[in-house]
Protein backbone atom coordinates (compact mmCIF):
# COMPACT_ATOMS: atom_id res chain seq x y z
CA UNK A 1 0.00 0.00 0.00
CA UNK A 2 1.32 3.23 -0.74
CA UNK A 3 2.90 5.29 2.21
CA UNK A 4 3.78 1.74 4.39
CA UNK A 5 7.33 2.65 4.49
CA UNK A 6 6.49 6.35 5.91
CA UNK A 7 4.19 4.55 8.40
CA UNK A 8 6.93 2.13 9.03
CA UNK A 9 9.40 4.62 9.83
CA UNK A 10 7.48 6.82 11.94
CA UNK A 11 6.46 4.35 14.36
CA UNK A 12 9.88 2.99 14.53
CA UNK A 13 10.43 7.01 15.57
CA UNK A 14 8.00 7.15 17.90
CA UNK A 15 9.37 3.80 19.69
CA UNK A 16 12.88 5.01 19.75
CA UNK A 17 11.08 8.76 20.99
CA UNK A 18 9.58 6.35 24.15
CA UNK A 19 11.37 3.76 24.34
CA UNK A 20 14.81 6.08 25.02
CA UNK A 21 13.53 7.15 28.28
CA UNK A 22 13.68 3.61 29.46
CA UNK A 23 16.43 1.56 27.74
CA UNK A 24 19.18 3.03 26.47
CA UNK A 25 19.52 1.34 23.39
CA UNK A 26 16.68 3.72 22.06
CA UNK A 27 18.76 6.31 21.97
CA UNK A 28 20.13 6.68 18.90
CA UNK A 29 21.09 10.45 19.47
CA UNK A 30 25.02 11.80 21.03
CA UNK A 31 25.18 15.22 22.40
CA UNK A 32 27.64 16.29 19.59
CA UNK A 33 30.10 17.93 19.24
CA UNK A 34 31.10 16.70 23.17
CA UNK A 35 29.96 13.23 21.77
CA UNK A 36 30.95 11.35 18.97
CA UNK A 37 29.53 8.13 17.46
CA UNK A 38 32.72 7.00 15.70
CA UNK A 39 32.74 6.92 12.11
CA UNK A 40 32.25 3.46 10.24
CA UNK A 41 35.54 2.19 8.18
CA UNK A 42 33.62 3.53 4.73
CA UNK A 43 33.22 6.83 6.05
CA UNK A 44 34.10 9.39 2.90
CA UNK A 45 33.72 13.24 2.43
CA UNK A 46 36.27 14.75 0.47
CA UNK A 47 39.43 13.71 -1.28
CA UNK A 48 43.00 13.93 0.28
CA UNK A 49 46.29 13.10 -1.64
CA UNK A 50 48.69 10.26 -0.06
CA UNK A 51 51.95 11.11 0.92
CA UNK A 52 54.95 8.46 1.64
CA UNK A 53 57.22 9.12 4.33
CA UNK A 54 57.98 11.98 6.21
CA UNK A 55 58.17 14.79 3.34
CA UNK A 56 54.74 15.66 2.22
CA UNK A 57 56.30 17.38 -0.67
CA UNK A 58 59.03 14.05 -1.89
CA UNK A 59 56.81 12.13 -0.92
CA UNK A 60 53.69 12.79 -2.33
CA UNK A 61 52.54 9.98 -5.35
CA UNK A 62 50.92 12.01 -7.48
CA UNK A 63 52.67 12.48 -10.79
CA UNK A 64 50.08 15.25 -12.45
CA UNK A 65 48.67 13.03 -14.50
CA UNK A 66 45.42 15.25 -14.58
CA UNK A 67 42.96 11.75 -15.25
CA UNK A 68 41.11 12.94 -12.30
CA UNK A 69 40.96 16.50 -13.12
CA UNK A 70 39.57 15.57 -16.62
CA UNK A 71 37.26 12.55 -15.37
CA UNK A 72 36.42 14.33 -12.11
CA UNK A 73 31.89 15.05 -13.24
CA UNK A 74 31.50 18.75 -11.58
CA UNK A 75 34.88 19.71 -12.44
CA UNK A 76 36.23 21.32 -8.74
CA UNK A 77 40.10 20.04 -9.19
CA UNK A 78 42.84 22.51 -10.39
CA UNK A 79 46.67 20.61 -11.66
CA UNK A 80 49.33 22.17 -13.03
CA UNK A 81 52.07 19.85 -13.71
CA UNK A 82 56.23 20.40 -12.59
CA UNK A 83 58.26 21.40 -15.16
CA UNK A 84 61.22 19.16 -13.65
CA UNK A 85 60.77 15.53 -12.33
CA UNK A 86 61.62 13.83 -8.92
CA UNK A 87 61.16 9.86 -8.29
CA UNK A 88 58.92 7.92 -7.53
CA UNK A 89 57.87 5.07 -5.30
CA UNK A 90 59.87 3.02 -7.29
CA UNK A 91 62.82 5.42 -8.20
CA UNK A 92 61.41 6.42 -11.51
CA UNK A 93 61.50 10.34 -12.66
CA UNK A 94 58.15 11.57 -12.87
CA UNK A 95 56.15 14.80 -12.82
CA UNK A 96 54.55 16.15 -9.49
CA UNK A 97 51.72 18.77 -9.55
CA UNK A 98 53.11 22.06 -8.69
CA UNK A 99 49.23 23.19 -7.95
CA UNK A 100 46.68 20.55 -7.26
CA UNK A 101 43.64 22.53 -5.76
CA UNK A 102 40.31 21.00 -5.02
CA UNK A 103 36.83 22.92 -4.24
CA UNK A 104 35.41 21.00 -1.85
CA UNK A 105 32.35 23.87 -2.28
CA UNK A 106 31.78 22.11 -5.73
CA UNK A 107 32.93 18.53 -5.03
CA UNK A 108 29.86 16.28 -4.97
CA UNK A 109 31.82 13.29 -2.62
CA UNK A 110 31.60 10.85 -5.78
CA UNK A 111 35.17 9.22 -5.56
CA UNK A 112 35.01 9.08 -9.38
CA UNK A 113 39.05 10.75 -8.98
CA UNK A 114 39.98 7.85 -6.13
CA UNK A 115 38.80 5.20 -8.88
CA UNK A 116 40.51 6.68 -11.82
CA UNK A 117 43.94 7.13 -10.29
CA UNK A 118 46.46 5.02 -11.52
CA UNK A 119 49.20 5.48 -8.78
CA UNK A 120 46.93 5.58 -5.46
CA UNK A 121 47.39 8.67 -5.26
CA UNK A 122 44.15 10.11 -4.01
CA UNK A 123 41.59 8.78 -1.50
CA UNK A 124 38.91 9.94 0.43
CA UNK A 125 38.63 11.23 3.85
CA UNK A 126 36.78 11.11 6.65
CA UNK A 127 36.97 14.92 8.15
CA UNK A 128 33.52 16.94 7.76
CA UNK A 129 33.93 19.90 9.60
CA UNK A 130 34.90 22.11 7.32
CA UNK A 131 32.58 25.04 7.40
CA UNK A 132 33.46 28.73 7.05
CA UNK A 133 32.08 32.01 7.18
CA UNK A 134 34.21 32.98 3.93
CA UNK A 135 32.15 31.73 0.60
CA UNK A 136 34.54 33.07 -1.37
CA UNK A 137 37.75 30.86 -1.76
CA UNK A 138 37.18 29.72 1.88
CA UNK A 139 36.79 25.99 0.75
CA UNK A 140 39.01 25.97 -1.90
CA UNK A 141 41.64 23.50 -0.84
CA UNK A 142 45.42 23.81 -1.50
CA UNK A 143 48.17 20.74 -2.28
CA UNK A 144 49.81 21.77 1.57
CA UNK A 145 45.89 21.52 2.99
CA UNK A 146 45.44 18.25 1.08
CA UNK A 147 48.72 16.19 1.53
CA UNK A 148 48.38 13.52 4.52
CA UNK A 149 50.59 10.93 5.26
CA UNK A 150 50.35 7.27 4.37
CA UNK A 151 49.56 6.69 8.62
CA UNK A 152 46.62 8.75 8.13
CA UNK A 153 44.80 6.63 5.21
CA UNK A 154 45.47 4.01 7.34
CA UNK A 155 44.53 5.03 10.75
CA UNK A 156 40.96 5.79 8.79
CA UNK A 157 40.44 3.37 6.03
CA UNK A 158 42.97 0.49 7.25
CA UNK A 159 41.65 -2.47 5.27
CA UNK A 160 42.04 -0.50 1.60
CA UNK A 161 45.28 0.82 2.88
CA UNK A 162 46.79 -2.30 3.54
CA UNK A 163 45.91 -3.96 0.25
CA UNK A 164 46.90 -0.68 -1.55
CA UNK A 165 50.49 -0.88 0.30
CA UNK A 166 50.74 -4.74 -0.57
CA UNK A 167 50.31 -3.85 -4.42
CA UNK A 168 52.41 -1.14 -4.36
CA UNK A 169 54.97 -3.46 -2.36
CA UNK A 170 54.49 -6.30 -5.10
CA UNK A 171 55.31 -3.40 -8.09
CA UNK A 172 58.54 -2.02 -6.25
CA UNK A 173 59.59 -5.67 -5.37
CA UNK A 174 58.91 -6.75 -9.53
CA UNK A 175 60.73 -3.33 -10.71
CA UNK A 176 63.71 -4.03 -8.49
CA UNK A 177 64.07 -7.51 -9.84
CA UNK A 178 63.81 -6.42 -13.47
CA UNK A 179 66.79 -3.75 -13.10
CA UNK A 180 68.54 -6.06 -11.80
CA UNK A 181 68.48 -8.92 -14.50
CA UNK A 182 68.44 -5.91 -16.63
CA UNK A 183 71.82 -5.09 -15.29
CA UNK A 184 73.01 -8.29 -14.65
CA UNK A 185 72.37 -8.85 -18.44
CA UNK A 186 74.33 -5.78 -19.08
CA UNK A 187 77.46 -6.95 -17.07
CA UNK A 188 77.47 -9.90 -18.78
CA UNK A 189 77.51 -8.91 -22.48
CA UNK A 190 79.87 -6.33 -21.78
CA UNK A 191 82.47 -8.93 -20.09
CA UNK A 192 81.62 -11.34 -23.10
CA UNK A 193 82.49 -8.51 -25.41
CA UNK A 194 85.97 -7.90 -23.42
CA UNK A 195 86.93 -11.69 -23.22
CA UNK A 196 86.07 -11.50 -27.38
CA UNK A 197 88.24 -8.54 -27.73
CA UNK A 198 91.45 -10.13 -25.46
CA UNK A 199 90.92 -13.18 -27.94
CA UNK A 200 91.46 -11.57 -31.01
CA UNK A 201 94.55 -11.84 -32.73
CA UNK A 202 93.89 -8.17 -34.26
CA UNK A 203 94.13 -5.29 -32.38
CA UNK A 204 90.79 -3.73 -32.18
CA UNK A 205 90.45 -1.12 -34.36
CA UNK A 206 88.91 2.92 -32.92
CA UNK A 207 85.27 3.55 -33.93
CA UNK A 208 85.31 7.08 -35.35
CA UNK A 209 82.28 9.15 -33.66
CA UNK A 210 79.87 9.73 -36.01
S1 LIG B 1 35.04 13.16 -5.20
FE1 LIG B 1 34.05 13.43 -7.23
S2 LIG B 1 33.48 15.57 -7.27
FE2 LIG B 1 34.94 15.37 -5.60
S3 LIG B 1 36.93 15.85 -6.51
FE3 LIG B 1 36.65 13.62 -6.67
S4 LIG B 1 35.74 13.29 -8.72
FE4 LIG B 1 35.50 15.46 -8.20
S1 LIG C 1 45.78 12.21 -8.13
FE1 LIG C 1 46.16 10.41 -9.41
S2 LIG C 1 44.88 10.72 -11.25
FE2 LIG C 1 45.03 12.71 -10.19
S3 LIG C 1 46.75 13.72 -11.19
FE3 LIG C 1 47.55 12.68 -9.37
S4 LIG C 1 48.27 10.70 -10.12
FE4 LIG C 1 46.90 11.53 -11.70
Amino acid sequence: MLGTGILQGMVETARNFVGSYTDEARLTTVEYPEQRIPLKEATRQFPFLVFDGSDPQAGLRCVACQICEKECPPQCIFIEKSKDKKPDYIGKPQFYPATFDIDISVCMSCQICVEVCPFEAIKMDNEFELSTTDRFGGLLTHKQQLAKPNEHYHKIHPTEAAEVDARLAADKAKAEAKAKTDADAKAKAAAEAKAKTAASPFPAIPVAAT
